[in-house]
């Protein structure tokens, strides 16, 4: 049987990571849900009001990940990711593709609590402060940002305060996911962790 897995944490906690090899192991889709609100804060820095953005999004908007994984269209994803109707405009997308035949993955804050509640799985991944810092800086460095890690420890700040404060769909740990801090664990852990997750509710479930 195919699952819905909802994985919910904020910045660099490592749920993308994780997203990215429970997909690929179980040949599920995913759909990394960051992006959508990249695209939209992206079409504001061009210009475009927040609404107007979320109504026109397309595929074709989330192709360009280096362009939207910048510090500037971060914080412009957080601005408008507070704006009730812009989150709105997006939950349809997001949950038909949780429906999909054949699996899906979904990361990003609000999955487990508000797009899909009836998630088959659903984890919530942390990380330490500095340790999500550090991985955000040698990811950004490696892609050729002009970055310090005080920068970066700051944006994370902010847009951890931001998500969590906002009323609409806050960052928060749904009450029946499985936590997982990924703190001190080698990315194979916690991909092994959270696909013992998986697999606890697949036994369940044949
Ligand atoms: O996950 P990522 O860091 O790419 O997300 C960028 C921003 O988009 C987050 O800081 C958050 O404000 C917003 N977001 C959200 N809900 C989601 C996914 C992302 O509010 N499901």
């Amino acid at each position: 049987m195919s699952l819905t897995i909802a994985i919910d944490g904020p910045a660099a906690s490592g749920k993308g990571t994780i997203a990215r090899a429970l997909a690929e192991r179980l040949g599920y889709a995913h759909l990394d849900t960051g992006l959508l609100y990249r695209a939209v804060g992206r079409k504001t820095l061009q210009g475009m009001s927040p609404l107007e953005a979320a109504n026109a999004l397309t595929a074709a908007d989330l192709g360009d990940a280096d362009a939207l994984r910048a510090p500037d269209v971060a914080q412009a994803a957080s601005r408008v990711a507070a704006m009730p109707e812009v989150r709105s405009a997006l939950v349809d997308f997001q949950r038909a593709f949780a429906r999909r035949m054949g699996g899906a993955v979904l990361d990003g804050r609000d999955i487990g609590t508000v797009i899909c509640p009836d998630a088959d799985v659903k984890l919530f991944v942390t990380a330490s402060d500095a340790v999500r810092a550090e991985r955000r800086f040698e990811e950004l460095r490696g892609k050729g940002h002009d970055v310090s890690l005080q920068e970066v420890a700051a944006d994370l700040a902010e847009r951890d305060r931001r998500d969590a404060a906002r009323t609409t769909a806050p960052l928060l740990a749904a009450k029946d996911a499985v936590q997982i801090d990924t703190s001190t664990m080698s990315i194979e852990t916690a991909v092994r962790t959270a696909l013992e997750a998986v697999q606890a509710v697949q036994a369940k479930t044949e």
